[in-house]
């Protein structure tokens, strides 16, 4: 009875497996096999009619004889060989356009600008973020520049639901949600995006550039004659949507609702708008003054559509972002979102009205034309929604603030030129791409410190910047060791610093942190006679 629960179909139904103990089936008249083809079954076997299943059979039901990793490992070292070599003009007849020559130089161009893109092999650490194996040779690492900003990718609970609905569903998702059916894994995640931004709908994308440059761009071309009102800081994806509809396009000042405004009086009150914005800019660290845009966005006739993507799971109650953090969810027409950064997984949405989101959903070739999720990122996404908007998110979030504060204040500390802003990116600009590369180098060569150099095309050329990303898992003295070995690095490369902090103890000598300072505190060091406790 026991060797018959192995069968993967009778270990479900008991009563199946003792009913053919006690009435085993009998050989058709004739059958020359051993009267079945069930790869357990051996009707002449002992224990009778359970056999071990051929290999062939066995890949779903024997588990990998080496550990998972080891096995990983494994697979990922395969193939050895190393890619043919082959050139573009192989295929084509003389006289054909020098394609090889026109793209060598346009990457020479890049190299001699230090803008040439060159990846770092990281292998995080799930069980010990922010660690990892990384580096050429490789070593210990400690991450400073994943936008896993809570390391929910690695959550229990997340993890938990991606495995049942990796098991259940299996790995991909089969095809479009159109044509190959719709999960209900996909459904749930829209309905909880949803009522996270207390919108109507929400709909989900591959990625949020995806979303952005989809919904945008549709949007765009289904309003007739609409004007794009962007925001002179707005990412690629944006920016990509909105050329690519050939709207009419008016640029205003970065975070500026005076400017927007005075953009917007220009154009006819009947003529559809769309305002675009980021609620949290993705390099410069900066918050927007996200109600007041939409109230002058809405004063002027014209729909709002805030990217959210840096904000969500990181600000608001339940993580819904600026706009629940400012209580304004209301004023956000159309929000884009990620589920590749605070959320740990990857994909992108839109939430909004029915109309808006439905028109994106019919007509949007970048929706509809594309393979949906997988079943297990929606449903770790769905999982890790639960836990940001509970308790545990809260104490994330602001465990996030606070040492985004912290490392803020130690590089201010050291006189490096530290960005001040309020969100949880802390941006150290460098203005030079080969100073910033070497800044990188030396921290990962020497120091185990992974810092990434942002530079052009995603920020201007003399914009280059370390964007640092503190996250909850970083300790105080992590923080202290990588503040300590920039300010290293950047003496060594002679790097301009900023004036001396205003102020210090006048006890202890060490500069003040005002922005971690309690009001008592600041008071107090301000030369005010505030009475202890008050
Ligand atoms: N919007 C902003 C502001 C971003 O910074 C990014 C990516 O970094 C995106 C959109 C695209 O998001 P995703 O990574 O989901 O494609």
């Amino acid at each position: 009875m026991a060797a018959l629960l192995r069968c993967p179909i009778l270990a479900r139904h008991p009563w199946l497996a003792r009913a053919l103990v006690t009435a085993p089936p009998q050989p058709h008249p004739g059958d020359t096999s051993r009267g079945s083809h069930c790869p357990f079954m051996d009707l002449g076997g002992d224990p009778p009619f359970v056999q071990r299943a051929p290999p062939e059979v066995q890949e779903d039901v024997t588990p990998p004889e080496t550990a998972p990793l080891d096995w990983l490992m494994e697979l990922m070292e395969t193939p050895k060989e190393a890619p043919p070599e082959r050139a573009l003009e192989d295929n084509l007849p003389d006289g054909a356009f020098p394609y090889t020559a026109l793209l060598e130089s346009r990457l020479a161009a890049l190299r001699s600008t230090h803008a040439y893109r060159v990846f770092t092999a990281v292998r995080r650490r799930a069980e010990a973020p922010p660690l990892a194996l990384g580096g050429a040779p490789q070593r210990p690492l400690q991450l400073w520049c994943s936008n896993d900003y809570l390391g929910m990718s690695r959550h229990p609970a997340v993890l938990r639901a991606a495995r049942a609905a990796l098991s259940a569903h299996g790995l991909g998702s089969g095809g479009t949600r159109n044509l190959s059916g719709t999960s209900p894994v996909h459904e749930a995640l829209e309905l909880s995006l949803a009522q996270l931004h207390q919108q109507p709908q929400a709909l989900l994308f591959g990625s949020c550039f995806s979303a952005n440059d989809t919904g945008l761009g549709t949007l765009l071309r289904v309003l007739p004659g609409c004007e794009v009102f962007s925001d002179a800081g707005n990412h690629a994806s944006i920016i990509q949507g909105i050329l690519r509809s050939g709207a009419p396009k008016r640029l205003f000042r970065h975070n500026d609702p005076e400017h927007l405004g005075e953009l917007l009086a220009r154009s006819p009150p009947g003529t559809p708008k769309i305002v675009a914005f980021e609620s949290v800019h993705s390099m410069d660290g900066s918050i927007a003054p996200l109600s007041e845009l939409c109230d002058v966005a809405h004063a002027h006739g014209a729909l709002t559509f805030v990217d959210e993507v840096h904000a969500v799971g990181l600000y608001g109650a339940r993580g819904a972002g600026i706009a629940e953090r400012d209580r304004v969810l209301h004023k956000v027409d159309i929000v884009a979102g990620t589920l590749g950064k605070a959320v740990g997984a990857v994909g992108g949405y839109l939430a909004g009205p029915a109309p808006l989101v439905d028109a994106v959903r019919s007509l949007g070739a970048g929706f509809i034309f594309t393979t949906s999720l997988p079943p297990a990122v929606a449903a770790g996404a769905l999982a890790a929604l639960r836990v940001l908007a509970g308790a545990e998110g809260r104490a994330l979030r602001r465990a996030l603030q606070r040492h985004a504060r912290y490392l803020r204040e130690l590089l201010r500390d050291r006189r490096l030129p530290v960005r001040a802003c309020a969100s949880h990116i802390v941006p150290l600009p460098v203005g030079d791409a080969l100073a910033a590369q070497r800044l990188t180098q030396v921290l990962l060569q020497h120091h185990g410190l992974y810092v990434q150099a942002v530079n052009y095309p995603t920020v201007p050329r003399g914009e280059e910047l370390l964007r640092l990303v503190p996250t909850p898992h970083h300790s105080p003295a992590m923080m202290e060791n990588l503040a300590d070995r920039l300010s290293q690095c950047w003496e060594a490369l002679g790097l301009p610093r900023e004036a001396p902090p205003g102020s210090s103890c006048s006890s202890c000598r060490r500069p003040l942190h005002w922005a971690l300072m309690s009001d008592w505190e600041r008071r107090h060091f301000q030369g005010e006679a505030v009475p202890v406790g008050a």
